[in-house]
């Protein structure tokens, strides 16, 4: 088993993985785009933006950034509490951000009640943003039109956001949600491991795209009946080096949490294998998902 990347743009070979819910979806879930939105999205996407354009409005971007001011207060202008382990918002406060400060964080001590009823298989989970207009725009545009430099935004948020929480632990190593064979194929790469590769190179932490496999395609999470969805995802990952995990403080990557089933199916599975901690690091939550 190859060992974990040790530059960035190690080649890594498999690529990995999505959340299942990442297929175009058949019938669309609340949030999610038409068929027609979603082509005009991708041809939109398919323009190439001169260097320096906000990748949402095409305005010019902030120095160094791949938005404009306006379009990064828009995602990351305000920050909401959110529990610690599942990252679902928590009633209470929004807290105004000031532009270029940190994005908002997970709080670690705080708990939502459906966690306290059923703890998840992961420990902590940190999301740099809600799954919601304009940030959901850019996330099918990585995911459906290929748009791999958006990766480098999610992991820089994500960095921001880890950063930018108190308290919180740092895993000793990253992987990606693995993607199956059929899925990796039909699209060509694993937007979870791109972004993981960004996170990975800003936080100075090894990514190892091959901790887990997905051991056979599930249908997609989004194309499953909610009730069905556990079923679906169950037994999907495999542990290849009981070694490389025993012990660990393991870092799982993904650009959407949706209701966290295939990152708890995953976490459990590393779990199984002696590992010390979950904690899931994702660019998107979808607000309260209480299917
Ligand atoms: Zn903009
Ligand atoms: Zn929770």
């Amino acid at each position: 088993m190859p060992g974990p990347e040790s530059a960035p743009g190690a080649a890594v070979a498999a690529p990995a993985a999505i959340d299942a819910g990442a297929a175009p979806p058949a019938r669309l879930r609340p949030g999610l785009l038409s068929r027609g939105r979603l082509r005009a999205l991708l041809a939109r996407a398919s323009h190439t933006l001169l260097p320096g354009a906000c990748v949402l409005c095409g305005g010019e971007a902030w120095t160094g950034m791949q938005t404009c001011q306006q379009c990064h207060a828009q995602i990351f202008g305000t920050a909401r509490p959110r529990c610690g382990v599942c990252a679902n918002p928590l009633a209470g406060q929004w807290h105004a951000q000031a532009p270029g400060a940190p994005m908002p964080a997970s709080r670690g001590g705080a708990v939502c009640g459906r966690c306290l009823a059923h703890r998840p298989a992961f420990d902590a989970t940190l999301a740099a943003a809600d799954y919601a207009m304009p940030q959901d725009q850019l996330v099918l545009q990585l995911k459906f039109g290929g748009r791999l430099a958006l990766a480098a935004l999610f992991g820089r948020a994500l960095a921001d956001a880890v950063q930018a929480a108190p308290g919180f632990e740092r895993p000793a190593v990253l992987c990606p949600v693995p993607l199956g064979p059929q899925r990796l194929a039909e699209r060509g790469f694993n937007q979870a491991l791109e972004i993981a590769r960004a996170l990975g190179r800003r936080l100075d932490i090894a990514v190892h795209p091959r901790l887990a496999a997905r051991v056979h395609d599930t249908a997609a999470q989004s194309l499953v009946q909610p009730s069905e969805r556990r079923a679906n995802i169950a037994h999907a990952f495999a542990v290849a080096d009981r070694a490389l995990v025993e012990g660990r403080h393991i870092g799982i990557v993904d650009d959407v949490m949706t209701s966290g089933q295939t990152l708890d199916e995953l976490a459990a599975a590393f779990k199984r294998h002696g590992a010390a901690r979950i904690t899931c690091l994702v660019f998107a939550r979808t607000p309260p998902h209480y299917s």
